[in-house]
């Protein structure tokens, strides 16, 4: 019964550093069962393949629907395996999608978790349709991916779309983890939001320290405060002067900015648009859309189901 109802579905899984979500999705992107399970804090690779493997019984059992998974970190898309994750730093060239398609006995597809995201977007979300995209993902720290002439762009080591790490200040810039100073993700993840706070001082000062800092500024932004409205513009040129390199880099048609913060896209967008133009060729920015993801919390489960539907089209 269970392999007639599900026929075409995939299994999306959204891999997080304290959770892992999944949901059963149906060949029109709607997801028609899910799951969550905490991720246990010894994060033992042995234990994530046998709890995940769990999960997808549990949404699909008796059936075979391929699994995608989405992951932070440096993803070997091509082979399955994790180089490295800020979510679990003692894996090192983990075969998860090996080791699950040999527990499970499923196809699996592993992807970088921003990635997946974009793809989402574009597959059911906010830029269906489209199919030059960069977007990204402003979370905890910004992630990003590219989508060129519908498929997502790896680059020749699988890790291209680390927009998180372009450059936007060059001059004394906040030190990154990645080595550089000065990085997109410095400035506009929550993260760089609190560093923000701190830097300026001043009334604003105390916000940083806030559960959620961005939502504490909207809302301060929101009530009419013009430090807490700056801070919005500022993360909204800095975005613009992302966007605009890679317009000029990839003509692409389509910016899509996903994750926790877009919650406050009103007090940002119009800057990062602003920016866009006045960085840009005319030419180039005309025709450009802005647009904010629409899958939410589910973007991650959703891309990963996509692209293990897509990949096991391609592999028939
Ligand atoms: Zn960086």
């Amino acid at each position: 019964m269970a392999d007639v109802a599900h026929d075409g579905a995939t299994i999306g899984v959204d891999l997080g550093g304290t959770r892992a979500k999944a949901g059963l999705v149906d060949a029109s992107g709607a997801i028609i069962a899910r799951d969550l399970v905490a991720v246990p804090e010894e994060r033992d690779e042995d234990d994530i393949v046998s709890l995940l493997t769990e999960l997808v019984r549990g949404l699909d059992p008796g059936g075979g629907a391929p699994i995608g998974i989405a992951a932070a970190g440096v993803i070997d898309r091509r082979h399955g395996i994790v180089r490295e994750s800020p979510n679990f730093p003692e894996w090192k060239d983990f075969a998860l999608a090996k080791r699950l398609a040999e527990a499970s006995g499923r196809r699996v597809h592993l992807e970088n978790d921003a990635n997946a995201v974009i793809y989402g977007e574009m597959a059911c979300g906010a830029a269906r349709g489209c199919e030059d995209i960069v977007g990204y993902t402003l979370g905890t720290g910004v992630g990003g991916g590219i989508i060129l002439g519908g498929e997502l762009w790896r680059g020749a080591r699988g890790m291209a779309g680390e927009l998180g790490h372009v450059t936007v200040v060059r001059d004394g810039g906040r030190p990154c983890g990645c080595g550089n100073h000065g990085c997109l993700e410095q400035y506009v993840g929550a993260v760089g939001i609190r560093r923000t706070l701190e830097e300026r001082g001043g009334k604003l000062a105390e916000l940083a320290d806030s559960r959620d800092a961005p939502r504490d500024l909207a809302k301060a932004a929101d009530a009419g405060d013009d430090e807490a409205r700056a801070v919005f513009a500022e993360i909204g040129r800095h975005l613009g002067v992302a966007a605009a390199a890679a317009i000029h880099t990839l003509d692409v048609l389509t910016i899509v900015l996903a994750g926790g913060i877009t919650h406050a896209q009103h007090l940002f967008v119009p800057a990062l648009e602003a920016e866009l133009r006045a960085r840009t060729f005319a030419s180039m920015c005309e025709g450009v859309r802005v647009v904010v993801g629409t899958l939410g919390e589910d973007a991650g489960v959703l891309g990963a189901a996509a692209l293990a539907r897509m990949a096991a089209g391609t592999e028939r």
